[in-house]
């Protein structure tokens, strides 16, 4: 669905990117995690458009998209969520997201559909679907669902989430990460989800990669990523018990349940 191949980026003389590939596949749940400053961002920006590449190649089906505008992105089908949410706070919140239907979407359409598409999107995050609803109130885990909401009403193939966990409480991360979950179940939507907290994140996802300092350093199954020996050096330290009993405890329901993943 979509590949990353040798991408690089550089300010200056900094290189925040550094020949990262990965591969991601149709209907797969890919965590792309690393320590803050680590270029989780810097990948997003480039696939999404809002940088462009210095090197390396984004193509999405099997079409080569690094450089392309973001506006083109969106509408080629990959939507992405920022870290820091900027709605427009004096629009409602049914506007705010049926203008991301209305202008995002990959066709033409008329406002009744935008509309529609709006309130689809937020039944899909559990907000409220009334025109009436104002931003102000919404709090860090609304303000993150109406995030999700203005990516998923353009329609899209690819879902680029980035840090939708921050600034959440435990309850409140558990149940973005099940958000995720469900979008991608009801809605067969690809998604790739940046995270600098490793613990939920790992219930979730299908594989990960892991980058510090703008390189990949791992890359595989969750069991495998959470007990490597660089990923344990340089970014779990003491964490590294924890996230492991995540993943040991998510193996353990699978089986339990039978699951097939
Ligand atoms: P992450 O999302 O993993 O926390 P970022 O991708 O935001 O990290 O940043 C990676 C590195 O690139 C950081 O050192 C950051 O300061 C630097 N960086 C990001 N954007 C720019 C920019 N526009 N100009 C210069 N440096 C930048
Ligand atoms: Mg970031």
């Amino acid at each position: 669905m979509l590949s990353v191949d040798g991408l690089t980026k550089r300010f200056g003389g900094f290189t925040a990117v550094n020949q990262v590939s990965f591969e991601v596949g149709e209907g797969e749940i890919l965590g792309l995690i690393g320590p803050n400053g680590s270029g989780k961002s810097t990948t997003f920006n480039l696939i999404a458009g809002t940088l462009t590449p210095t090197a390396g190649s984004v193509r999405f089906q099997g079409r080569e998209i690094g450089g392309l505008k973001p506006n083109l992105v969106c509408r080629a089908g990959i939507a992405r969520t920022f870290q820091i949410p900027r709605p427009f706070t004096r629009l409602k919140l049914l506007e705010n997201v049926a203008l991301a239907a209305y202008y995002g979407a990959g066709e033409r359409i008329g406002r009744s559909e935008a509309w529609s598409r709006a309130e689809d999107a937020l039944a899909l995050v559990q907000l409220p679907v009334d025109g009436e609803t104002t931003i102000d109130g919404l709090g860090a885990a609304g303000l993150k669902k109406l995030e999700l909401a203005r990516a998923l009403a353009t329609r899209p193939r690819v879902l680029l989430a980035d840090e939708s966990l921050g600034g959440l409480d435990e309850s409140e991360m558990d149940q973005a990460a099940d958000m995720l979950e469900h979008i991608r179940r009801q809605r067969g939507i690809t998604i790739v989800w940046v995270e600098h907290i490793m613990g939920v994140l790992m219930r979730v996802v299908d594989r990960c990669v892991v980058l510090d300092h703008g390189e990949v350093i791992a890359e595989g199954l969750p069991q495998v990523v959470a007990s490597d020996r660089k990923v344990v050096e340089v970014y779990l330290g003491g964490d590294a018990g924890e996230v492991q009993a995540q993943v040991a405890a998510r193996a353990r329901s699978e089986t339990g349940a039978g699951g097939t993943s």
